[in-house]
């Protein structure tokens, strides 16, 4: 299977064993979200997908997602219960006591300033909506357009309003701090508008001593959609978030932006995530439906590297077997599908053409590759040509192989070396050992071009020891 699989850990999920079983049925990427939960819990889930990760001798991407500069309503004492029609309040304050009184607290005052007359309100992924009928400095009104129950610190978008919130604020300060003393890989920047809200998270992290973490840029926005040039450029992976896309967009518009910010990832050889309602009717259900099967093989066709599941682990009744579909649905795919292809220009850099040059050669040899790669940069330029072959990557950097588990079709083996040569000998004498690798299987061999006087590209039949790793 090359397209990868993320989770969420949530209340669903948060146990070593089903953390295990959807490890053995294809997740090997763990995504927490900061948006939920204590800084225990995430600590706790680390700890979990680290401690399988070792059992199982393989490598996870730990992800860390910011919860962003979104607005969310206060507490409530009782979850508050509509049908469409009927006329909610929101008042200025940080909690009340919900149920029957049907107030709804909302301490932000930029929101609260913001909202106007006929502005449409959304929550929970747009399945909520209300359209403001009047509002005043201290109390809004809002008749609902659909059913709802509102629950406690729910995050609520204005249709069509930036307010310009801080994108990193002293809270996700400390969530990043968290993510950094445990070890996390990837930490996920949302709602990201510019380079500069990029710029100021890798300053944190330098700050933090953890310059290698990996900034996955959640393009969930119009301004994010405005800016996404740049913030491919200046990101190390990009996650499609149909969720706040459907809601900030219109919904009809949430395919073509896929294709569109896909295409571009996919151009520009960056890593591309898509999440959000990927399986969603299995949060209920055992079985997805036809519709979202179809969905699935559409954002395979389209080459992304990660497809991500969020709600069905987090807090569906069916996380395990969620996997397993998303699984069985990729194998049955994948081999038949031709992704759309990067090109090489005159403008590409000499890594990039000399990554197109191995991709070409193993691909005409019928061979696979091996890389030797120190911060995964090698290996990523040959898998986003998305090669037919399988990659392997050796590594004497755990943090490294790690990281590239938001790349499409890259197995990891960690070698002890940190020289060059010495490091494809090593990873030479590791395929003869590896799983599923058919003796006399031809391998090109070989790392990241740079200016030296001899450069390896070594081409040898691997014949296959006895004791597999
Ligand atoms: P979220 O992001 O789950 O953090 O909201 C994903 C999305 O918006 O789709
Ligand atoms: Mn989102």
């Amino acid at each position: 299977m090359k397209t990868r699989i993320a989770v969420t850990i949530g209340h669903s999920s948060r146990s070593r064993s089903i953390i295990r079983e959807m490890a053995l049925s294809g997740a090997s990427i763990f995504r927490v979200n900061f948006s939920h939960g204590s800084p225990e819990e995430w600590v706790e889930t680390a700890r979990l997908v680290r401690s399988v990760e070792a059992e199982l001798g393989r490598h996870f991407a730990l992800l860390g997602d910011l919860r962003g500069p979104s607005v969310r309503i206060g507490d409530l004492k009782t979850p508050v219960e509509v049908k469409a029609g009927e006329v909610v309040r929101i008042v200025h304050a940080a909690e009340s006591m919900g149920g029957l009184d049907k107030k709804i607290p909302l301490p932000n005052e930029e929101a609260f300033k913001a909202i106007r007359k006929d502005h449409v309100i959304l929550m929970d992924d747009g399945r909520v909506a209300f359209r403001v009928e009047s509002a005043s400095c201290s109390e809004i009104l809002m008749k609902a357009l659909t059913d709802a129950v509102i629950t406690s610190r729910k995050a609520i978008v204005i249709q069509g309003q930036d307010l310009g919130l801080p994108s990193i604020t002293e809270e996700e300060v400390r969530a990043i701090k968290v993510a950094v003393e445990n070890d996390f890989d990837y930490i996920g920047l949302s709602y990201v508008k510019c380079v500069e809200d990029i710029a100021a998270l890798r300053g944190i992290l330098i700050s933090l001593g953890a310059k290698e973490m990996g900034i996955v840029a959640k393009i969930e926005t119009p301004v994010g959609v405005k800016k996404l040039d740049e913030i491919i450029d200046a990101a190390d992976g990009i996650l499609v978030a149909r969720g706040d896309l459907g809601m900030h967009f219109p919904l009809e518009d949430v395919p073509s932006l896929q294709e569109s910010i896909v295409k571009k990832c996919v151009n520009k050889g960056k890593p591309v995530i898509v999440a959000t309602q990927l399986l969603g009717s299995m949060v209920d259900s055992p079985v997805p439906t036809r519709s979202e099967i179809v969905d699935v093989v559409l954002a395979l066709s389209q080459g992304v590297d990660v497809l991500m599941l969020t709600g069905e682990t987090a807090v569906g009744k069916y996380p395990v077997e969620t996997v397993s579909w998303l699984a069985r649905i990729i194998e049955r795919y994948e081999s038949e599908i031709k992704p759309f292809r990067r090109m090489i220009s005159e403008e590409s850099s000499i890594g990039d053409r000399f990554a197109f040059g191995i991709v070409s050669l193993a691909e005409s040899l019928g061979a696979m590759i091996g890389v030797f790669t120190k911060s995964g940069k090698t290996a990523e330029r040959i898998a986003s040509f998305k090669p037919d072959c399988r990659i392997i990557s050796a590594s004497p950097n755990v943090k490294t192989l790690r990281k590239l588990m938001l790349l499409r079709g890259v197995e990891t083996v960690e070698v002890s070396s940190s020289e060059y040569e010495a490091g494809i000998n090593e990873l030479e004498v590791k395929l003869s050992r590896f799983k599923n690798i058919p003796d006399n299987t031809i391998a090109v061999l070989t790392y990241g071009f740079r200016d030296e006087p001899v450069h390896i590209v070594r081409i040898r039949q691997i014949r296959r020891a006895s004791n597999e790793l």
